[in-house]
This record gives structure tokens, sequence and C-alpha cells, in this order.
């Protein structure tokens, strides 16, 4: 059944319109320090900066006359200089076994998706970073779309705060997210500084106070900011893989002609020195007769065989789209590659995908969505999921 939910219930709405509303500045986006120092230029105490980033990021709030521990005097200047503004919601799709995907729009339009995965014993956050990718891999709908423009750190940090207001309200699975992903849209790693400022954030104690292992930053393998990120915040990694060699690498991943496998393999081998064990985490998307052959989870064991002990690889079941021209690999392929894997001593994770009747892979909703011919015949066909179509234009 299909219904359409109203979104006032639903979705926290946008700050009013104000005059100055452009030079406010967005709460979401000021790292702890930055809020201090901040708060120091107004003439205010470091512990009042603390109190605000609470309101923020665990209370959530966007209405600084809710912030009742502060004096009326700061809340009036607040309102005046700064705001609390998240992305807004285009579509929330809910999939039959609890995934719940959201397309976002952005503050001069650009759309980006969000992902929130519910399971046992955690709730994922999955979110983007970057309105579409230039990294062009030849199996993703997002690098299909071509770059837009990067994320800001209000824009990132506000995917957990607007997940988390619209999670705890939600009827059907009330949890709160223990882990997040940066695995939607874009590239992290060349998104670098507003992707450390966030995730600095998603671990604060007075904000979302996640550890370094429940954020986890995928990347295609941009090898000068696998290190940097090593100095800054060591959080957990994901390396897209999909290929044992070079050769294979080149042509899924292109940016891997720039930033070759010996080079790739070397940083991870300095990040681990750094990171608990098994904090990073290797993705193979299974690509149907590409990189699912015997001969490649051969390679794979001899690349990986010398780390197997540190070592665990996701094995992603492709999620096609239209014209991607590749086709998933069917599980016996799968199940074949695994075991291979594993009489090798190499750990792998069979993931079963997630969300498939809504599209939940980065960059697929929006490529739909945003198809006008089809997007009458796209909402027709989420007739199995509950749907909330959000209307409103924040413009
Ligand atoms: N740019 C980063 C993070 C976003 S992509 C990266 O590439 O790691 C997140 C993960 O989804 C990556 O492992 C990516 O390779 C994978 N992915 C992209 N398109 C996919 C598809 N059609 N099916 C399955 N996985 C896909
Ligand atoms: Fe960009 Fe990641 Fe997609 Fe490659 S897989 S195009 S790096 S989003």
């Amino acid at each position: 059944m299909t219904s359409v939910i109203e979104v006032d219930t639903l979705t926290p709405q946008p700050a009013a319109a104000h005059p100055s509303e452009n030079t406010r500045v967005n709460l979401l986006g000021l790292s702890p320090q930055q809020l201090r120092d901040w708060f120091a230029e107004l003439g205010e105490k470091p512990f009042r900066a603390t109190q605000v980033l609470k309101w923020v990021h665990q209370r959530r709030v966007d209405d600084f006359d809710a912030m009742t521990d502060l004096a009326k005097s700061l809340r009036d200047k607040l309102k005046v200089l700064a705001c609390i503004r998240a992305p807004s919601v285009r579509l929330d799709q809910t999939s039959s076994d609890g995934t719940r995907k959201f397309l976002l729009e952005l503050d001069g339009g650009g759309s980006v998706e969000m992902v929130y995965i519910p399971e046992d014993d955690r709730a994922t956050l999955c979110i983007s970073s970057q309105v579409g990718c230039s990294l062009a891999c030849t199996f993703c709908s997002t690098g299909r779309q071509g770059f837009n423009r990067n994320l800001s750190t209000a824009e990132i940090v506000g995917q957990l705060w607007l997940a988390e207001r619209l999670i705890d309200r939600a009827v059907n699975h009330n949890r709160a997210i223990s882990n997040v992903v940066f695995m939607g849209m874009g590239e992290p790693l060349l998104n670098f500084e507003a992707v450390v400022d966030s995730a600095t954030l998603m671990l604060d104690d007075n904000a979302y106070g996640l550890s370094r292992r429940r954020v986890t930053i995928s990347t295609s393998g941009i090898v000068p900011a696998i290190d940097r990120l090593r100095e800054r915040l060591p959080v957990a990694l994901a390396i897209s893989l999909h290929a044992p060699d070079d050769p294979l690498r080149d042509v899924l991943v292109p940016i891997n002609q720039k930033y070759p496998m010996a080079e790739l393999m070397a940083a991870c081998d300095r990040y681990a020195e750094v990171v608990p064990h098994g904090a990073i985490i290797y993705e193979y998307v299974m690509l149907d007769g590409v990189n699912d052959e015997p001969a490649h989870a051969e390679a794979l064991v001899k690349l990986l065989g010398p780390r197997k002990d540190a070592v665990k690889i996701n094995l992603i079941p492709f999620n096609p789209f239209p014209d991607s021209g590749y086709q998933r690999s069917s599980r016996n392929r799968i199940e074949r590659f695994r075991v291979q894997l594993k009489a090798a001593g190499i750990n792998t994770v069979p993931r079963k995908t997630r969300g498939d009747d809504i599209d939940a892979a980065c960059g697929q909703l929006v490529g739909q969505f945003e198809d006008k011919a089809r997007r009458s015949q796209k909402l027709a066909q989420m007739g199995l999921a509950q749907i909330k179509v959000i209307t409103e234009d924040r413009s």
C-alpha cells in the first residue's frame, strides 16, 4: 500500500525567512572549537558554547527559544546572528526490510542521498559528502552523474542531525543511530576538511559521542589523503578495492591510474599501524564475469594474504542501475569466491543487499528522481514500501 504523509507531521521545517538569512552562521557547521571561538568573539564564556553544542547536537533543537538555560539576551542575540539549518527531506522511503532511504535537498539546489539501516545490534546511517563525484567508477551510479560540488560541514553533520530527529519520531524503527558510514554520494577524502570537521563533531562527547570505530570513511583510494587522515583523525576506514590487480582496477576505479595498488596498500599498512585491529575493511563489488572468477580470488589472496590476520573483506553484490553495462554476480559465484578466500584464511563478510525495493545503493535515487520522465513510474513502483513524498519548496 502506498501512503503519502503530510510533510509537517514528520519533517523539521526550515527556519523562517529572515532578512539576514544568508549571513547568519549555521551552528551545525561549527566544530566545538570554532563554536567556542565564535562565542569568545561575542563576549560569551566557553561553557555557554558547550551548552549550545549540547542543545544543537544532543537535543537537536532548531529553535533558540527552546534553549531554556541560556539568558534571554543571549538567545535573542543568537536568533539574529545564527541559525540551525539542515538539508530538507524531499523523499523518504521505507523498504520492507526496514531500510529507510532519504533524498535530501540542499540550499541552492542539488540533492544527495542518505540511508538508514536498522539491524539487530546496531543502526547505521550512510551519509553523502559531495553532490555527485568526479571519480567516474564505471559501476557507480553517482560516478555517472559527474561532480557538482562539495557538501559543507553543516550539510554533512546536518544529515546525522536530521536523521536522529526523523528516526526519533518514527513509529516503527525507533532506534538511535549507532554507526555512521561515509558511503553515500561522493568521495569523502576529496572533501577532506569538511569531512574531518564533521567526523570530529560525530566523535565529540558533547555532540554525538560516537567512537572512532563507529565512524567509517569509505574511499576509492586517495593515497595522500589517507595519510593525512591517519595524522588528523584515524577513524575506521573502508577501502573500495573492487579488483585484485592494476589493469582491472584501472578500468573499474579510474583513480587507480593516479594512485596504483602498491601505493594504496602501503598507505593502508601505514594506517593500520595507528588504528585498532579490524578498523580497515576492504570492499569488493561482485560484478558478474568481470572480477568474480577464481583467478581474481587467487590474485586477491596474493595481495591480502600477508595481511590476512588484520583484513576483513566485504563482498558487495552489485546493485544494478539502468545502462550500467554490468550484472550482479550470482549467489553461487559470490559463495565460490568467499570459500576460496576463506580457504586462504581471509575473512569475508558477504553482505546481504538491503533496501532492494528502494534502490538503496549510492547515487541511484537521485538519478531516478531527477529523471522527470521516470518519476511517476518510480513512485508507482514504490507501492512495496511506505512512502512519504515531500513536496515543499524551501527556496
Ligand atoms: N566514494 C567512496 C564512498 C562512496 S561509494 C568510495 O568509493 O568508497 C560507497 C561504496 O559503494 C563503495 O565501495 C562503492 O564502490 C560502492 N558502490 C558504488 N556503486 C555501487 C553499485 N552499483 N553496487 C554496489 N556497490 C556500489
Ligand atoms: Fe565516486 Fe565512490 Fe562512486 Fe567511485 S564508487 S564514482 S569514488 S562515489
